[in-house]
Formats: structure tokens, C-alpha cells, sequence
């Protein structure tokens, strides 16, 4: 480690920036926002840093060894090598921490990138090595963080003299702000609900037979279509904190591995008519989990509460009492939609956009075909590809012409995404010709043709006749 880290407390302390341009200036209101008292020495100095709020004390005029005197700490930022030399030995030889904007030789301490979520600040340096690679893991982590982590922190802090005399011992404090860092108080928080967060924090101090084990909770999280990158921000919070973790046939392994390390994974997977797990047993086996105490993540493909059965599990857990919260995902007809270059709407070609099941019951698809063979409307058919030449003919039959364009999209988002196109006359043999097995997606609409023009994700080659075109890696 070249730099120690540390956080400097500068507040009402005298702080020195030379320079007075646009550098000087971002300086000079970083240091304002630590509470600074700041002074500003340059022969010019722009009006940005005079209209700074607090105002700092603006001397201009060229720097003279005085102006560092009673400074705590003094960041140079002109673009004089003569003039950073000198400022930076005089300082040095005072003991007076002194930065110089990009040179990390002429520096005793060097300025972090940082995330703010005040009180929680993260500080990111890169010794002085590539500032950019510094920025950029920032940028990272800025993403991971919730906004309201800051506001976590302010509400933990005009609790924490509570929460240490209710609680006598470290691990019992300890495991009482775990339950509130990684629980309903803040899921409250983060999603807006101060309020409730901390009346629950009050609650919880207030009650005599808190129980500060872990109470059981079920997430159904929606883990989007395919693609790791699409999973959001929330389900990979909770996915991290999970006891156990409860997932589908259509996860990927790159999903599942976004768990904490030594949850438990349970694979619940099914499949178009050969279940490997009851849906009985599913909703019984999240009950279970939760009454032991477990945090239970539900990983389902795509959004939970679409074809996903979502539903029947929350009523499962509202009847035994065991909370639980719903994360939305990115579901398939959205992922095949955009990695296929096939707008679900379209100003020239569609109004409207349908999602139905074409699930077999009793080997039969038992549709509305008259609300689904509507003209200008994207018909979209999760589960439908055994039953694909029942919902070709049966959308003929039903007014859509024999040449309205459809395309069968299999593993959607992933690298090995399939894709044929065809017409509602030959799409059903051509994913025969194209062996093509689930999950798939059927879109049937105008809006098909627009992916020849649209397609970005994967290249297209041809299969079977000239209308035919399978795309994968
Ligand atoms: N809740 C899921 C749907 C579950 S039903 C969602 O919102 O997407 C399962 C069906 O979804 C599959 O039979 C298939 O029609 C579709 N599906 C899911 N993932 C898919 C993918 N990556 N590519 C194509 N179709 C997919």
C-alpha cells in the first residue's frame, strides 16, 4: 500500500486552494461540502468560486509563502510546474498535507474518487496510478449502492445511543442493526417509506420480547430472461444476503452464482408438462424455509407475475403470515423483443401488444383467437411452441392474413439466442426444420419484418428456404 487511507475531519479548519480556474473550483467546493473554511489564492479567479456558497475568502494575487500559514491542508492546482514545486516543498517542509492536482510526485496525500452517500462515503484511489481505472471502479459502485443508503445512515445514527441501551452486549447490537441494515427497515428506506422505516425501528425498541433471531422472509425475485446483465440491482442486493435460494429451469448458472457464497441453492426447475416439482411442493417448501428463519430468495425467469405462478406462492405465504416482498424482472417477450431488433409497438405496424399462454391443456390451446387476431396488434405466446401449428391456423381462421410475419425466438438474450422467421403459412415447419426446443417465444405481428432491419444482437443465417433465417452465435 503506497497511501494510507484515511478520513480527515477539516471542518471549521483553514484549507488553502491554489489556482483559480475550473480544477480549483471543484476542489474548493469539495472542500466547502467537508465543512472547510476555505481560502483562494490566483492572480485571477473565476466568478464560479466567488459564487461559491459558503463564499470562500478569494485573495488574488500571486501566492506567497504566508498564504500557508495556520492552513490545514492545501491543494495547488495551477498550471505552473514552477509555482506547484515551490507551493509543494514550502508545504511539505511545514508538515502541512498538500496536494497537487496531478502529480503524484509533488503530493503527501492524494485526493480518493468518492461515492457519496453521506454519512457513508466511499473513497477510491488508485495510488496516484491511473486515475481513470479509479473513476471508472467508482462509477461501479455508485451503481451497486442504494441512493437512500445515506439516508440509512442518518436514521441509524439518531438511533444509535437507543439501540445501546437496549441492548447491552455487542453481538446482540451487532445483530440488531444487521436485522435493520438488511431487512424490512431498510427496504422501507430504500424504497422511499422513511417514515414506516423508522416507526419500525421504534417499534423494535420499544417491544420487551424483541426477538432479535432472524425472522423468516420469502423475495420472489424476477431474474429478466436470460442475460446476467439484465438482472436489476435489487434482485442482486437480495440475492447476496439470502439464506437460501430457490430457483427455475430457466435461470442461468451466472444468475444463481450471484448469491452469497454458502447460501443454499435449491433447484425447483419445471418444464412444459414434465414438472420436476410440484407447485404444491414449491409454495409448501418457501413456507417451510421461512418458518425456520431462513431468508428466501424465489428466483423466477423472467417477471414473476407473468405466466410465473407468482401469485399462487404469495397467497401460500400470506396464509402462513410470513412476509414477503415481489422484485420485478425483465420478462421474456421484453429481453426477445429488444435482442431480436423487433419492437413490440410500432407507429406504422402495431397499437397494441398481447401476452398469452399457448400452454397445452389436454393437448389443445383454448384462446381467445378472436381478441388475439386482431389487426395491428402484436400478439406475443409464451409456452406455445408445442402448440405452434394450432396457433397458426387458429389465427388465420380467425381473420389474420396467411402472410402476417412471425418469428420463434429460443434462449432470447443469451449467446446461443435462435431465432426463425417465417410466415403464419410455414412458421410451424420451419422450427420443426430448425429443431428448436424451450423455451421459446412466438411473436405474431407486422412489426416481425422490422428485425431484418433492426437486428443488433446476434447474425443471422439462413435455414431452409430464403424466408427462413436462424440467428445464433
Ligand atoms: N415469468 C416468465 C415466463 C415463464 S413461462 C417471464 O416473464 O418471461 C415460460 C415461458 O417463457 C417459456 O416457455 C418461453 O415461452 C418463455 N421464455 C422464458 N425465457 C425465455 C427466453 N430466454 N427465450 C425465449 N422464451 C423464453
Amino acid at each position: 500500500m503506497d497511501f494510507f487511507p484515511v478520513f480527515l475531519n477539516i471542518r471549521d479548519k483553514p484549507c488553502l486552494v491554489v489556482g483559480g480556474g475550473s480544477v480549483a473550483l471543484r476542489k474548493a467546493e469539495l472542500l466547502l461540502r467537508a465543512g472547510a473554511t476555505v481560502k483562494v489564492v490566483a492572480p485571477e479567479i473565476q466568478t464560479g468560486i466567488r459564487e461559491l456558497d459558503p463564499a470562500p475568502e478569494c485573495i488574488q494575487q500571486e501566492f506567497q509563502p504566508q498564504h500557508l500559514d495556520g492552513i490545514a491542508l492545501a491543494i495547488v492546482a495551477t498550471s505552473s510546474t514552477k509555482v506547484n514545486n515551490n507551493i509543494s516543498r514550502l508545504a511539505m517542509e511545514r508538515n502541512i498535507p498538500v496536494n497537487v492536482v496531478d502529480n503524484p510526485a509533488l503530493c503527501s496525500f492524494i485526493v480518493p474518487a468518492i461515492v457519496d452517500r453521506n454519512p457513508i462515503i466511499v473513497a477510491i484511489g488508485s495510488s496516484g496510478a491511473a486515475p481513470v481505472l479509479a473513476r471508472l471502479t467508482r462509477a461501479k459502485i455508485e451503481a451497486i449502492l442504494p441512493q437512500a443508503l445515506g439516508k440509512l445512515g442518518v436514521l441509524a445514527k439518531q438511533y444509535r445511543q437507543a439501540v445501546k441501551d437496549r441492548f447491552k452486549s455487542i453481538t446482540e447490537r451487532r445483530r440488531f442493526w444487521e436485522l435493520i441494515f438488511e431487512g424490512e427497515v431498510a427496504d422501507k428506506v430504500y424504497s422511499g417509506h422513511i417514515e414506516a422505516g423508522e416507526k419500525q425501528i421504534k417499534d423494535m425498541l420499544a417491544s420487551d420480547s424483541m426477538d432479535i433471531s432472524s425472522k423468516g422472509e420469502v423475495a420472489l425475485v424476477g431474474a429478466g430472461p436470460g442475460d446476467p446483465e439484465l438482472v436489476t440491482f435489487k434482485a442482486v442486493r437480495l440475492l447476496q444476503r439470502a439464506d437460501v435460494v430457490v430457483y427455475d429451469r430457466l435461470i442461468s448458472p451466472e444468475i444463481v452464482d450471484l448469491a452469497r457464497r454458502d447460501a443454499e441453492k435449491i433447484y425447483a426447475g419445471k418444464a412444459a408438462s414434465k414438472h420436476s416439482m410440484p407447485q404444491e411442493d414449491i409454495n409448501a417448501l418457501l413456507v417451510k424455509l421461512a418458518l425456520e428463519g431462513k431468508r428466501v430468495v424465489r428466483l423466477k425467469g423472467g417477471d414473476p407475475f407473468v405466466f410465473g405462478r407468482g401469485g399462487e406462492e404469495i397467497s401460500e405465504l400470506m396464509n402462513h403470515g410470513i412476509s414477503f416482498q415481489v422484485v420485478p424482472g425483465i420478462t421474456s417477450a421484453l429481453g426477445c423483443s429488444s435482442y431480436c431488433g423487433i419492437p413490440l409497438t410500432h407507429r406504422d405496424y402495431a397499437q397494441s401488444v398481447v401476452f398469452a399462454t399457448g400452454h397445452l391443456q389436454n393437448d389443445s390451446v383454448n384462446l381467445n383467437w378472436e381478441m388475439l387476431a386482431q389487426p395491428r396488434q402484436t400478439t406475443v405466446i409464451y409456452m406455445g411452441l408445442l402448440g405452434l401449428s394450432t396457433i397458426a391456423e387458429k389465427m388465420r381462421e380467425h381473420g389474420l392474413p396467411p402472410g402476417t410475419p412471425v418469428a420463434v425466438v429460443r434462449n432470447a438474450t443469451m449467446p446461443d439466442q435462435q431465432i426463425v422467421i417465417g410466415k403464419l403459412t410455414d412458421i410451424s415447419d420451419k422450427v420443426a426444420a430448425a429443431e428448436m426446443t424451450s423455451p421459446c417465444l412466438i411473436i405474431i405481428g407486422e412489426v416481425v419484418q422490422l428485425h431484418d432491419q433492426l437486428n443488433w444482437y446476434s447474425k443471422s443465417v439462413d435455414v431452409g428456404d430464403s424466408q427462413a433465417s436462424a440467428t445464433s452465435d
